[in-house]
């Protein structure tokens, strides 16, 4: 009894495929399984276009954020994990990206905060403390 798939691949050599109990075919050569086949491309093919529309949107989204929204940005990135619209890799990359941009907006508000701090001291850039070695 034949183990091994009757049908050819696509390059022309005999397939290696096991064959589906009583079938003379693996699943992917045995036409009794095309309809299912082409569901499962076509759902493929689907979540490809969901990801990169959410992708769109998060990237036209990226331009209005303030970081006060990040928290409830990165739940709703969590979600579409979850639900499959989004790819775990983009919502890695969004992670990093919201780390990052709360990273520089304290290292801005510090700054901010040391040079009033400065001001009302009467430190200037003169004045300013030298480092001891
Ligand atoms: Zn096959």
């Amino acid at each position: 009894m034949h183990t091994t798939c009757n049908a050819f691949t696509k390059a022309g050599r005999p397939c290696k495929g096991k064959v589906l109990p009583g079938r003379p075919y693996c699943m992917s050569h045995d036409p009794e399984h095309a309809d299912q086949r082409a569901k499962g491309q076509r759902k493929g093919g689907e979540a490809r276009a969901n990801a990169r529309r959410a992708a769109k949107a998060w990237a036209a989204m990226g331009e209005q954020i303030t970081p006060d929204q990040l928290p409830a940005i990165l739940r709703a990135c969590m979600i579409s994990v979850k639900t499959g619209t989004l790819e775990p890799a983009q919502a890695s990359a969004i992670a990093s990206l919201a780390k990052t941009s709360v990273s520089i907006t304290n290292q801005i508000e510090m700054e901010a905060r040391l040079a009033a701090l400065e001001a009302a001291a009467g430190i200037s850039e003169g004045t300013r403390l030298r480092r001891v070695k």
